[in-house]
């Protein structure tokens, strides 16, 4: 393979070449390297000013973002919104964030299923995520269960959350398959497929691809006699 020939000053996330810099550990293996200066700004707007030595390849791929002083800084932000509020350190506000930036984050992967949805977290919880910390305590919340809406419609309300065991991540994916219960619940077909603890699959493969349709293909797999939610027929968006 060719070497690819990389130009001096040119910049690769915050590094910026200065020239090619063999490694020594390396002089065997037909590896280049090169000596980059990391151009990260700190707090008071002075550049970090690092040099380095990276793998060419590993400059290439954009993977390295500066010499490791990035990370600090961002450790440095976190900390500081750690200390802002009574619980910043607890785990839920981990949870809080994330569901802060899926509502309000227009550069968030998520933020197309909801913010732009239309949902919303609760005054009261948006302006004192400390509450949320309280109200998710006092409400089944447990190390590795996820918040959820029951409604995938509706915000992130008190009477709207709770905490399951599912991947919510998964399951509310606007790509996903969705059924409406009598109780104009929306389900979709990977949350079915854990509520009767059955394999997305299987149940896929009997409600769509044979189209007996949800109710059908539950009545087949859990018996007539489960007590299943009756289901309106998908919905698909
Ligand atoms: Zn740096």
């Amino acid at each position: 393979m060719r070497k690819t020939i990389i130009k001096r000053h040119t910049v690769f996330g915050n590094l910026q070449v200065i020239r090619e810099c063999p490694c020594p550990k390396h002089a065997a293996v037909k590896r280049t390297y090169y000596l980059v200066k990391c151009l990260v700004k700190n707090k008071y707007g002075n550049i970090c000013g690092n040099k380095i030595r990276v793998r060419s390849s590993q400059l290439l791929s954009g993977l390295p973002k500066s010499c490791g002083c990035l990370l600090k800084l961002v450790g440095e932000r976190n900390r500081a919104i750690n200390t802002r509020y009574k619980y910043g350190k607890h785990p839920l506000m981990h949870i809080f964030s994330h569901m802060r930036a899926r509502c309000y984050n227009k550069k968030h992967p998520s933020y197309k299923n909801y913010g732009r949805r239309g949902i919303k977290i609760c005054k009261k919880w948006l302006h004192d995520p400390d509450s949320f910390v309280i109200w998710s305590m006092s409400h089944g919340w447990r190390f590795g269960l996820t918040l959820d809406r029951r409604n995938n419609n509706k915000n992130y309300t008190p009477k709207n959350c709770r905490f399951i065991p599912w991947k919510p991540q998964q399951n509310n994916r606007r790509n996903n398959i969705f059924y409406r219960s009598n109780k104009k619940i929306i389900y979709t077909l990977s949350e079915l497929a854990d509520k009767y603890n059955i394999k997305y699959n299987y149940l896929h493969r009997l409600a769509r691809r044979e189209k007996l349709g949800i109710n059908q293909a539950l009545k087949i797999i859990k018996g007539k006699k489960y007590h299943y939610i009756q289901l309106d027929g998908y919905i698909a968006r």
